[in-house]
């Protein structure tokens, strides 16, 4: 009698899932496959918590499968290698973020655009080749094809750093792609949370002038002085973003939530461009007229490839780009993801798994 894929799933793991949109999360046994020949095993340090991870867990996308353990800023330690890895050891430090496959060979495929493969495997919540469900990393460990596993750099942080596997490599790519990554240009970042704050970090390293776009007031002081923003716009005060009309460059929308995209337009130069990458649950409306007068671009981007997600890993390590987290432990994770969804978080959740996920 054929296996199922669960019986070909020997190696037992331990995490913390969502059972239902109600999106609490619980302790959950569940298992992972052998370490195939071309697979790294991976003992899960840390992960980040990524707005995506509370869209999902509560079926926002309708795309969630339950149960769902999240976790796509996973960083750890090779713990086992199959014959044909060329380029991990047991001990190295790695990270995995969004992808953990695609198909390898279409035209997106071919040009390091995995995260464009019409074919992709995200890292949780999606099916494997296997015809198993994908589970992410608020587990202990995790298997998966070393062509998408991050070489992480010696003087990078495990801890901190984990957030750049979504939240760097979500606003480098754009700012990257758009052309937004010119000295003197004038960046609008709106959104200060776990994408927002590493988007000024990468646009100031690009020697952007950057203005933060927030509906939080109490952001102010940090974002410039700590963050290294230039200027500060709360956008519900009317008088602030209409004396900044027209001042931008390009805008980096980093919003979980439902928002008018008017304003923001009206902050472009003419031929000003901006690139949506938060995925609210419900449509935006896109007003036409102030989009057509001035040739202004709208785009969208996803993550990123994983050629470009390493020169971004290794880019941040030198130029000393280092997301600001609060590591909490696992149990905290339902206080975490309301916080979440009130924007009180500076700036990204990092779970710290091995201190604090104890099998049941
Ligand atoms: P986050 O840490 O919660 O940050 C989102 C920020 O949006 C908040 O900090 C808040 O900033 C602002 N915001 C929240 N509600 C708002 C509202 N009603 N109106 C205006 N602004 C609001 O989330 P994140 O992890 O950075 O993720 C942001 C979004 O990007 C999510 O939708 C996520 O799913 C998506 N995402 C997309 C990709 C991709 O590949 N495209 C990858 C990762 C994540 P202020 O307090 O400054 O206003
Ligand atoms: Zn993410």
């Amino acid at each position: 009698m054929a296996k199922s894929p669960e019986t070909e799933h020997p190696v037992k793991a331990f995490g913390w899932a969502a059972r239902d949109p109600s999106a609490h999360f619980s302790p959950f046994n569940f298992s992972r496959r052998a370490t195939g020949e071309r697979d790294v095993q991976v003992k899960v340090l840390y992960c980040g918590v990524c707005h995506s991870d509370l869209h999902m867990a509560k079926n926002e996308w309708g795309l969630t499968q339950y149960p769902i353990v999240p976790g796509h800023e996973i960083t750890g330690i090779v713990t086992e290698v199959g014959n044909k890895v060329e380029k991990f050891k047991v001990g190295d430090k790695v990270g995995v973020g969004c992808m953990v496959g695609s198909c390898r060979e279409c035209d997106q495929c071919t040009n390091d655009l995995e995260n464009y493969c019409s074919n992709f495997i995200l890292t949780y919540s999606s099916r494997y080749t296997d015809g198993t469900v994908t589970y992410g990393g608020y587990s202990d460990t995790i298997v998966a094809d070393e062509h998408f596993v991050i070489r992480w750099p010696e003087n990078l942080p495990l801890d901190a750093g984990a957030p750049l596997l979504c939240a760097g490599i979500t606003t480098y790519s754009p700012l990257r792609y758009y052309g937004l990554d010119k000295p003197g240009l004038h960046i609008g970042v709106v959104g200060l949370g776990g994408l927002g704050h590493v988007a000024v970090k990468f646009a100031k390293a690009f020697g952007s002038k950057v203005t933060v776009i927030s509906t939080s007031i109490n952001k102010k002081k940090e974002a410039i002085e700590r963050l290294g923003a230039d200027s500060f716009l709360v956008s519900r005060d009317q008088e602030a973003m209409q004396a900044a009309a027209g001042t931008l460059d390009g805008i980096i929308d980093t919003v979980s939530a439902s928002h008018p995209l008017l304003p923001l337009i009206s902050l472009l130069k003419p031929h000003g461009k901006i690139v949506v990458v938060g995925a609210p649950e419900k449509p935006l409306e896109l007003p036409v007229f102030p989009i057509i007068i001035g040739r202004k671009v709208i785009g969208g981007s996803a993550i990123g490839g994983i050629k470009e997600t390493q020169e971004m890993i290794d880019f941040a390590a030198k130029h000393n780009i280092l997301p600001d987290v609060e590591i909490i432990p696992i149990d905290y994770i339902n206080t975490a993801m309301d916080r979440l969804l009130k924007s009180d978080v500076k700036y990204r959740f990092v779970i710290d798994i091995a201190k604090s996920l104890k099998p049941e």
